[in-house]
């Protein structure tokens, strides 16, 4: 019997490999009540389809994730958009040649553009921290505007820290487009589960080799035996925190009712220069429900304290890496144990980067 401590993604993909292509048994554990991990949604009393850990896209360049899951659902297809409110109006975001014409007068922001142009292709996304460092004064003009105004604001409520402090690839996530492309995500592959991420993870774990309890933490499962232990929780938890905790960020999510059927244009609108909260999402708009009031989340980030909040993003920089080594080289003593995820193998994936590591990890690891 294979145990599997999570029934997120990671969970769920990888007992559904160990169940179909080993044909052994699996029991996967949440100390949730329901399943699909921050995947979970469902539909509130406004009849929206809601996501209860914040807005969930799926995009993917990866042609086996895509057509795996399209097993377990059907897609309704959706490129997201989203906005920055930017000196008082709704920008696109990534920002792109029509943000630059909305914030800028005519005359300077066709000289940015031509600068822009001069120097880089048509169709080239830059992270800002790159433009940051561009010798043309012009551009860097251009790069500390969208600096000050799109990245520093939100970052710092975000991480509660500087930019500068975490990995380039953070603030990469969203590159200056010079383009007019406003999608958020460039992938071949976008969309939302037509029936939700609650019912495809139920269709992963939909198997007669899977049992599944939720409610039970690994705690309670303490010194029984399994020939493997995946574990896709928190790893400095399994450890009893024995090299301190490792950092993670938390939110907190308002969710509110809007008594008319829509709030805002797009699914997503950020706030990087005012209020403490990130970014309000519609949720309506993911898969075009068509309702008479609206549902909006609200989203708070804070610090993440054990047993008081969710861990919802590891930390990417140099300090949080180097203490999350020594976990793993504490795990690595342990051949029945397998870290897989977001919080075990501490990593900032995605969705689709999740389900790469579980086809992975189950080929490298379960015989
Ligand atoms: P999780 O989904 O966190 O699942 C882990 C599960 O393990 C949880 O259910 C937890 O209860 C359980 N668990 C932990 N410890 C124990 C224990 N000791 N005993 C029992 N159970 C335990 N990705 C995208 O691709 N697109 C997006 O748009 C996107 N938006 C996001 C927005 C937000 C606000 C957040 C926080 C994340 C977003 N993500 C997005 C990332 C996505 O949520 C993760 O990639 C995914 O959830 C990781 O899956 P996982 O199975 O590793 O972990
Ligand atoms: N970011 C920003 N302003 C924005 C959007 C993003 O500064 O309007 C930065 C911020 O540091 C954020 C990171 O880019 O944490 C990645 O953004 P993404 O939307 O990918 O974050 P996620 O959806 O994972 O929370």
């Amino acid at each position: 019997m294979y145990l599997i401590v999570g029934a997120g993604p990671a969970g769920a993909v990888m007992a559904e490999r160990i169940a179909s292509q080993r044909d052994r048994k699996v029991l996967v554990i949440d100390r949730r009540e329901h399943l699909a991990g921050n995947l979970y949604d469902a539909i509130d009393d406004n009849g929206v389809m809601v996501h209860r850990y914040g807005p969930h896209i799926f995009h993917t360049n990866d042609r086996e994730v895509w057509d795996y899951l399209s097993r377990f659902t059907r897609w309704h297809h959706y490129f997201h958009r989203a906005g920055a409110v930017v000196d008082g109006r709704i920008v696109p975001i990534p920002f792109n040649f029509d943000s630059l014409h909305a914030l800028f007068p005519p005359h300077l922001a066709a000289r940015l553009e031509q600068r822009l142009l001069a120097n880089h292709a048509y169709g080239e996304h830059i992270p800002v921290l790159d433009l940051l460092e561009t010798e043309d004064p012009d551009l860097r003009f251009l790069a500390r505007y969208v600096f000050d105004n799109l990245f520093a604001g939100y970052t710092a409520k975000q991480w509660g820290r500087d930019a500068h402090t975490l990995d380039r690839s953070v603030t990469g996530r969203v590159p200056i487009r010079l383009s007019r492309d406003d999608r958020y995500f460039r992938d071949v592959y976008q969309g939302i589960p037509a029936d939700g991420y609650t019912r495809m993870v139920e269709n992963l774990l939909d198997h007669p080799n899977v049992e599944l309890r939720l409610g039970v933490d690994y705690a309670d499962l303490r010194g029984e035996r399994f020939t493997k232990t995946i574990y896709t929780g928190k790893i400095d938890e399994l450890f009893d925190h024995r090299f301190g905790p490792l950092p993670y960020r938390s939110l907190r999510f308002d969710y509110r009712t809007i008594d008319k059927p829509y709030f805002q244009p797009l699914a997503q609108v950020n706030y990087p220069q005012s209020y403490d909260f990130t970014r309000i999402t519609e949720y309506k708009h993911f898969l075009d429900q068509q309702t008479p009031r609206s549902t909006i989340g609200i989203e708070y980030p804070l610090e993440h304290v054990p047993g008081e909040n969710e861990p919802y993003y590891p930390i990417p920089d140099d300090a949080s890496r180097a203490a999350y080594e020594q976990y793993r080289a504490e795990a690595a003593k342990r051949d029945d144990l397998i870290l897989l995820g977001r919080l075990a193998e501490y990593r900032y994936y995605n969705m689709d980067q999740v389900v790469r590591r579980a086809f992975d990890v189950f080929e490298a690891e379960v015989a």
